[in-house]
């Protein structure tokens, strides 16, 4: 079975297939459900419900509770203003009840309650001057009752769709939801009380009691286990899979390292000396590495790698190190330089600016293995780039890859060990949803001598009480990061915020000032961060694109402006620019207007505590999972039923099962075993299913 089993079918036509979502609607619920298909509107839960069982005479109505009953229409009561509400006057008998309509067509209303005409109602009851009346109720003719549904559940919307037309297209998705083999153990199934999958989906959008609603309920537990699961068993797939390949084994002779350690001005840290055991161990041995080197910004990790690298050419070897930026491609070259001249091995840096002739040059010393370290960013792996011999790849700053990447960088060489760098702190359910694939080791300890970075919040109002203070810090020969506020989804308005920014500064700073941003050509972000790291310019107003891994230990003072709007973890890395010397260091937090409570409680975290993994698991408590990682779109974390807050056992528990399953049935050959390739497929898991085609 290597295609995706026809019952699946129905779940993977487009939205638009559905009723009421016509191309405009379409778009607005794709962008609702994160994803084109009915699969994902499928997985699109209610947050709460309206219970239309509920009935009684009206002169007993209770305020407050949503009422369903039949009612004879009395009197229309049309609007004298526009801005008044037409109301209709309706009774059962027992009392009466005013329904209450803003800005609604009389001639609409006319048809809909005809004087006289029996009709049933629902809606909420309110007491208005004394009487009972209902704002917006629904309404049919007493034969078409069951058309009311008794439990009406409420989704999460977006403009322009109400929740009208997403149940009709979530009732007809229902309509054919297929029955799929069961790939939860029978055993687990029952200890749990889970329904089947099918049932699941329909009870689901079908809740009864608030219970129902809660991410713990049966039917929520069941679904975010079938995702964490799909999730496991790909990342214990790409495991097995990777394992299998040979690796090779480069045992560290210590004959390059040890000159580096001649020239290196400090002593490892324990943890990184630790760090680097691990890599010394997965290299020697016969199977291929694939580990993960989590670092909070300033841990050290260059040097970790680049004494990784040194086994790999010890052994006649090349390595690699690929980086997210040329920004950083050009960094790494420059911290590592002294290093390798030191040790005598020649290194190349390669990223998409090198063209032509230099290109070619490049390519040619990567092939004949003239090049013994490269250094790059995506460009050295594409098609054309031809290794002589590709031992260790480095990734730096991990959190834009994703494990698919991973897999295609491995391609380049035969058995290829893996190191990936992240300085993002992951909280521990976290990493093993992105990175349940590797091993990991952990640089939990920051070089000695550095000061604690004092932060503090500022309102901007105060902001030329900042702009002089800095004005004699300058005057002292300090260098100041200035980031301009994220607007979201607009790198034109962060652009021209920074600009402004820029602009006023230099009316006070002069030449003094440098603006580096992500629309500027490469080269001229070379230059301006050159002039940064040399001096010539004391203060770099810049967008996020310092954010990751930029090395200047001359810079002691980070404002952000708006850090409001920024992410913690974002926060934290922007903040880790600064106290990399020795000197005290400080980071201003500029926020605009009032602040509600959590966004004081959020930025406050960040003034007590510069621990990255504290400040990343408040994150997520604060945020939810969402997008701690930065990568919604890399589609490794953003689970649409599974909630990491709420569902770390579950996620537990998948994990172990994923590794059972897969030791026993590596290629899910057995009953159970084809039931979750159908899995595998409901979540669009296609790296993994890509294992078994052709074998
Ligand atoms: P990151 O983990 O953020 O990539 P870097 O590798 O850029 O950190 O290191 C940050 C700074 O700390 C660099 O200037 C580096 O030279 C220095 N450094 C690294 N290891 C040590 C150490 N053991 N002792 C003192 N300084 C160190
Ligand atoms: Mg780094």
């Amino acid at each position: 079975m290597n295609q995706r089993p026809f019952e699946l079918d129905p779940l993977f036509r487009g939205l638009t297939s559905l009723p009421g979502l016509g191309s405009r609607n379409g778009k607005l619920v794709e962008k609702l459900t994160d994803g084109p298909r009915v699969v994902n509107l499928l997985f699109h839960g209610p947050v709460d419900f309206i219970d239309r069982r509920f009935t009684c005479l009206l002169s007993k109505a209770p305020n407050g509770k949503v009422l369903t009953t039949q009612i004879r229409v009395e009197q229309h009561i049309p609007n004298t203003r526009k801005s008044l509400p037409y109301r209709v006057k309706c009774t059962d008998g027992s009392g009466e009840v005013m329904l209450v309509f803003f800005h609604a067509k009389k001639s609409w209303i006319e048809k809909l309650l005809p004087l006289g005409d029996e009709r049933v109602i629902s809606g909420r009851i309110e007491y208005f001057q004394g009487r009972p009346q209902i704002v917006h109720p629904e309404v049919v003719k007493p034969q078409d009752r069951d058309n009311l549904e008794t439990v009406e559940p409420i989704y999460p919307l977006t403009a322009g769709i109400t929740n009208k037309v997403l149940r009709k297209a979530i009732k007809s998705a229902l309509s054919f939801v297929p029955y799929l083999p069961e790939w939860v153990e029978e055993n687990h199934k029952k200890r749990e009380g889970w329904p089947s999958w099918h049932e699941a989906i329909h009870l689901l959008h079908n809740p009864d009691s608030d219970r129902d609603l809660e991410p713990t309920s049966k039917v929520r537990a069941r679904l975010a286990y079938d995702e964490l699961l799909a999730n496991q068993l790909t990342l214990a797939l790409v495991r097995d899979r990777q394992r299998k390949i040979n690796g090779r084994s480069f045992k560290p002779t210590g004959a390059l390292r040890s000159k580096i350690e001649g020239v290196l001005p400090f002593n490892l840290t324990d943890a990184q000396s630790r760090s680097l055991a691990e890599i010394d161990r997965d290299m020697s041995d016969n199977a291929r590495m694939l580990r993960l080197i989590q670092g909070d910004v300033g841990s050290g990790k260059t040097i970790v790698a680049a004494m990784a690298m040194m086994n790999a050419v010890e052994n006649g070897a090349q390595a690699a190190i690929i980086v997210p930026t040329e920004i950083l491609a050009r960094q790494h070259e420059q911290s590592i330089k002294a290093w390798m001249e030191a040790a005598g091995v020649r290194m190349v840096t390669l990223t998409g600016r090198d063209k032509g002739k230099t290109r070619e040059l490049i390519l040619k010393q990567i092939k004949d293995g003239t090049a013994q370290i490269i250094i790059g960013t995506h460009a050295i792996f594409q098609a054309d780039v031809e290794y002589k011999d590709l031992g260790l790849a480095v990734i730096d700053e991990q959190h834009r890859f994703g494990v698919h990447q991973r897999m295609e960088l491995s391609s380049k060489g035969k058995g290829t060990d893996i190191l990936v760098m992240t300085a993002t702190p992951i909280p521990r359910t976290l990493a093993l949803t992105a990175y349940g694939d590797m091993e990991v080791s952990r640089i939990d300890e920051k070089p000695p001598g550095r000061k604690p970075i004092e932060t503090m919040l500022f309102s901007k109002e105060k902001l030329d009480d900042l702009v002089a203070a800095l004005k004699r810090k300058i005057a002292d020969g300090v260098r100041i990061y200035w980031v301009c506020p994220l607007v979201e989804e607009s790198e034109v308005l962060e652009l021209a915020a920074a600009e402004e920014r820029y602009d006023t500064l230099k009316t006070i700073f002069k030449e003094r000032v440098g603006l580096v941003h992500g629309r500027m050509k490469p080269s001229e972000k070379d230059d301006i961060m050159a002039s940064f790291m040399s001096g010539d310019i004391d203060i770099l107003v810049a967008t996020t694109v310092i954010e990751v891994g930029v090395d200047v230990p001359e810079a002691t003072i980070m404002v952000i402006e708006h850090a409001e709007r920024f992410g913690l973890s974002q926060l934290h890395q922007l903040r880790g620019r600064v106290g990399r010397g020795n000197e005290q260091s400080y980071c201003f937090l500029v926020y605009s207007g009032p602040l509600g409570e959590v966004a004081k409680e959020r930025l406050n975290i960040m003034r007590e505590t510069e621990d990255g993994f504290i400040i990343a698991e408040k994150d997520l408590q604060l945020r939810g999972s969402g997008d701690i990682l930065g990568t919604k779109q890399s589609g490794i974390t953003d689970f649409q039923l599974a909630d990491l807050t709420v569902h770390g056992d579950l996620l537990a528990t998948a994990r172990n099962d994923a590794k059972l399953i897969i030791s026993k049935d590596p290629d899910l050959n057995t009953s159970r075993g084809v039931s979750l390739k159908t899995l595998l497929y409901l979540f669009e898991r296609d790296q993994a299913i890509r294992y078994f085609r052709g074998g």
